[in-house]
């Protein structure tokens, strides 16, 4: 044993760990897991543990299915809301997945799909760091415990007691993440009735992409505890805000310098993050199919709700896709995506993300000047004038694009693109041929 799967295993002893949820993410994102009695670990760290990769969404054919899981032991945590009372407890370790045909890393594997954005990285001398700044609603259950749309509060953004009675969720939210490793920096009641941010600190990508797959579990399950259902769903409530999933990333240096940062830059910004910048832009309709993956993610990317819908960045306002927030010291130069939303997978947003900005460094692409002003107030004859292109405004649209980028299916891979065009164009047309409430609303008695 490697001596971090040693003192894993010797955490499991001293926890009285019983069992061990080995977790891995499907394309969409979805948390999967295999449950191993806690007498596996070692195993499970030599050998790995083998299970059928056929019935995971998008993972393989059935006829070639068996895959390995294979624990990453620096992701090991006790989960604190299943403690038990006789002093057993359950643990999670986040797996890669390999392909027992080849012993290779497989190409289906979201996590595997990050590694790879990070290893191009590398290849530049660079490591990654991102922040995921995720939103999220909180609303009352019915009586047979199904969420509602109802929220259980009426505070508004950095509101205080007594109007923000989902204070005290938030707060047991907050010990549960610390719990489990987490270091959390802020957390706020966001702009909308019953909608909430916490903020946890930046790590590699990797980390942090991990990170957010376990706050999205933590929070429900915290939340599910207060009789409320945390919803990630990106607009759940029309002509409101949404919840976004903001992401700060920036590059270092081998040698940890900030390679986004320059002193001389009206901005503060490098070359380098320019070129960065200029790659996400360039390749922003393709990313949105990968980072507003959802029906529902094109209804909070409009005008007017704090959410970017134009194609530009901005050293001061939020309706741009890209954002440069002002940093307190040079190693906190960073760049901040404003589109993605917390539908995506983070893994391959991240890679994805990583993969554009990458292009636009190898391509030394020229960065547009920044837009000053409400983006949301142009008329298209001064968009056009500023060439501000806008994001797609559905998913359909969305996964046009994606089919027409290289670079971004090739930051998936060819087994995920194949796989997740595949579903979402499924997923468009059901939604477009779906007949909604609004259109009998607006037609039944009409005509
Ligand atoms: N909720 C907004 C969004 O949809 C973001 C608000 C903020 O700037 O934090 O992206
Ligand atoms: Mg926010
Ligand atoms: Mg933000």
């Amino acid at each position: 044993l490697s001596a971090a799967a040693q003192e894993v295993v010797d955490e499991i002893d001293a926890n009285n760990v019983d069992f061990l949820r080995l977790q891995f993410t499907d394309i969409l994102g979805t948390v999967k897991n295999v449950s191993v009695p806690a007498t596996q670990a070692e195993k499970a760290f030599t050998e790995g543990i083998y299970f059928d990769g056929s019935s995971i969404e998008g993972f393989v054919r059935i006829q070639e299915s068996d895959m390995r899981l294979k624990p990453d032991p620096d992701t090991f945590a006790i989960l604190p809301w299943r403690n038990r009372d006789d002093g057993t407890a359950s643990a999670r370790l986040i797996c890669d997945v390999i392909d027992t045909s080849t012993g290779e890393p497989f190409a289906g594997d979201p996590r595997g799909v990050l590694k790879s954005a990070l290893d191009r990285a590398a290849e530049h001398g660079f490591t990654v760091n991102a922040a995921p700044e995720p939103e999220f609603f909180l609303f009352e259950e019915d009586e047979d415990g199904r969420a509602t749309t109802k929220t259980n509060d009426a505070g508004g953004y950095f509101d205080l007691a007594p109007k923000d009675l989902a204070s005290d969720v938030r707060r047991d939210i907050i010990y549960g993440l610390q719990e489990m490793g987490f270091e959390v920096e802020a957390s706020h009641h966001e702009v909308a009735e019953g909608q909430h941010e916490i903020n946890f600190t930046y790590d590699d990508a990797l980390s942090t992409a991990d990170n957010v797959a376990t706050f999205r579990s933590v929070v429900r399950a915290i939340a599910a505890q207060h009789e409320l259902h945390a919803t990630f769903m990106p607009k759940p409530i029309a002509k409101i805000n949404g919840s976004g999933m903001h992401t700060h990333i920036s590059l270092f240096t081998e040698d940890g310098e900030n390679a986004f940062h320059d002193e001389t830059d009206e901005f503060n910004l490098s070359e380098t993050a320019k070129q960065f910048t200029a790659g996400m832009l360039e390749h922003a309709p393709a990313l949105a199919a990968v980072a507003n993956p959802t029906v529902n993610s094109y209804k909070r990317l409009v005008p007017g709700y704090e959410a970017p819908v134009y194609i530009a960045w901005s050293d001061r306002n939020r309706s741009a896709l890209i954002r440069k927030p002002a940093a307190r010291v040079p190693a906190a130069s960073r760049v901040e995506a404003r589109f993605p939303d917390p539908s995506c997978n983070p893994y391959l947003a991240f890679a994805a993300l990583i993969h554009a900005g990458l292009d636009g460094i190898e391509r030394g692409l020229q960065c547009p000047d920044p837009v000053r002003e409400n983006i949301y107030d142009f008329d298209e004859e001064k968009r056009e004038e500023y060439g501000i292109d806008t994001l797609p405004t559905n998913l359909g649209e969305a996964v046009d694009a994606l089919e027409a980028d290289e670079v971004v299916m090739d930051a998936l891979g060819e087994h995920v693109t194949e796989k997740f065009i595949e579903a979402k164009r499924q997923e468009y047309d059901e939604f477009r041929i779906d007949v909604s409430q609004w259109e009998l609303d607006r037609y039944l008695e009409t005509y």
